[in-house]
């Protein structure tokens, strides 16, 4: 079982349907030296809020802190 790790972040984008967290363990592709952007659902909730999730890192068992704030983008 891998360590878990937890990360504490703010959501990039949200909307209705999703949210965007760009993740700083991932990158986009293997010769990238971009991060990854994990989405996440949003329950339809466009609030300013901290949501609690698992992460979707393939090759990391994190757990996602996530800040919904004045700065997080609506789309
Ligand atoms: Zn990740």
């Amino acid at each position: 079982m891998k360590t878990k790790i937890t990360i504490e972040t703010e959501a990039k984008e949200i909307n209705r349907h999703y949210l965007l967290v760009e993740c700083p363990m991932c990158k986009k592709s293997n010769h990238s030296k971009f991060n990854k952007i994990h989405q996440h659902g949003s329950n339809n909730n466009l609030d300013n809020r901290i949501e609690h999730r698992g992460g979707h890192c393939v090759n990391y068992n994190t757990h996602f802190i996530i800040h919904i704030t004045d700065n997080t983008k609506r789309s």
